[in-house]
């Protein structure tokens, strides 16, 4: 089976978790900070802080923005459950605001309405989670136009975003969100097996971060509240969590790092050969948002033509028959059980709605073959003939 994504490790991966594994650190060493260093020189940020997953980074996004009981929280109903969940983590409510039927991210239009309205009712998110979708970043210069107006902080959750850019800078930079999170998750751009990073250019959220990630435990004499009783002591300032990377990740990390560039343009070679040889087939893909380069996390195609779209579950078993392991990214957010029992139902988010009705995922990553894809479009092809 061809899968939809996969990691690419090769040596020089291998021998770098060797040699931690053979050094006097496996968690909290040097690497750590070098990986965040790296990461945040590569994205334009001043601050990164390495958690142990995207949606822990998520998580302390949200508690460095201050998100709490009585808030709310909105996001993209098309993303993983993640995007959504760092909320109600928080004791916050989240709502949803509708995609952008063309790019399938956060509709900046939508958004628009939605915030006239709650500002009506005195209910203003404190927060919005924009989704760099597939690995395109939403219309940000829109939406953070839109924070400054209603002052809401904005996190970009850029999981599929590692090495993308935006109005001429990568995402992270922090021009337009005040956090950008990253996962380096197997199937994602980069990976640390499970992993992620939360970039940002503002101190005090940096120093929140940190504080956070570790049990809320400080070090730092001038952060404590009564002189230090000798250097064993530590205080712990608040309800932390533990969020920690490990050096043996940290270093996977670095490793894979050297090598995001050539990912990046294996990933934008294969998405333009899929555009170009699907462009006579009844399927539709994500158009580009002006100004960004997507880091090509994943390949969507929406099936066209209302027989094709009935069959759209056939369309999947016959590709999976084939040994195409198609994947269909996302049940939109607000139709899964958990959010139904919060009150939300189907016809809310129509645009996201439609779009789940119509997507599939074909196999994107640097190590698919030429003759692979060769075999998922014509596979393809075969079923839209069939089901036209
Ligand atoms: C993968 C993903 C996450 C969660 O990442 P983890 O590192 O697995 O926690 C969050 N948001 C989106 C959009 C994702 O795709």
């Amino acid at each position: 089976m061809i899968p939809y994504g996969r990691q690419n490790i090769d040596a020089s991966d291998i021998a770098a978790v060797i040699e931690v594994l053979q050094s006097d650190w496996l968690t909290q060493g040097p690497l750590i900070e070098r990986f965040e260093q790296a990461v945040a020189q590569r994205c334009g940020a001043d601050h990164a802080v390495a958690v142990c997953n995207a949606t822990a980074g998520l998580h302390l996004a949200c508690l460095a923005a201050g998100l709490g009981s009585g808030d709310w929280l909105w996001t993209s109903p098309i993303s993983f459950v993640a995007s959504a969940n760092c909320g109600r983590y928080c004791g916050a409510n989240v709502d949803f605001v509708d995609i952008d039927p063309y790019t399938w991210t956060l509709d900046p239009a939508a958004l628009a309405l939605k915030l006239a309205e709650a500002a009506r009712q005195g209910r203003l998110p404190k927060v919005v989670v924009a989704v760099a979708f597939a690995g395109q970043s939403a219309d940000m210069r829109a939406i953070a136009a839109l924070a400054r107006q209603y002052g809401f902080t904005l996190i970009e959750d850029a999981a599929h975003a590692v090495g993308a850019r935006y109005a001429g800078n990568p995402v992270g930079c922090g021009e337009f969100a005040d956090m950008t999170v990253f996962s380096f998750h197997p199937v994602k751009i980069i990976t640390t097996g499970e992993g992620g990073m939360v970039l940002s250019n503002r101190a005090e959220l940096d120093r929140r971060l940190r504080l956070l990630r570790s049990h809320g435990i400080t070090r730092d004499p001038s952060q404590m509240t009564e002189a230090s009783h000798g250097a064993w002591y530590y205080q712990q300032l608040e309800l932390g969590l533990n969020y920690r990377i490990t050096d043996l990740q940290a270093a996977l990390g670095l490793s894979q790092l050297t090598r995001l560039d050539a990912f990046l343009s294996r990933r934008r070679e294969l998405a333009a050969r899929y555009q170009r040889l699907l462009a006579q087939l009844p399927v539709t893909v994500q158009q580009p948002q002006v100004h960004a380069e997507s880091a090509w996390h994943l390949f969507i195609v929406r099936l066209q033509g209302d027989r094709i779209q009935r069959s759209q579950r056939e369309v999947f078993d016959g590709m999976r028959a084939a040994g195409v392991g198609v994947n269909l990214h996302y049940i939109p957010i607000h139709l899964q059980p958990y959010y139904r029992e919060l009150g939300f139902k189907p016809g809310d988010f129509p645009q996201a709605e439609g779009y789940y009705s119509q997507a599939l995922s074909l196999p994107l990553y640097p190590d698919l073959s030429e003759a692979q894809q060769d075999h998922v479009i014509d596979t393809l092809r075969g079923l839209l003939e069939q089901y036209a």
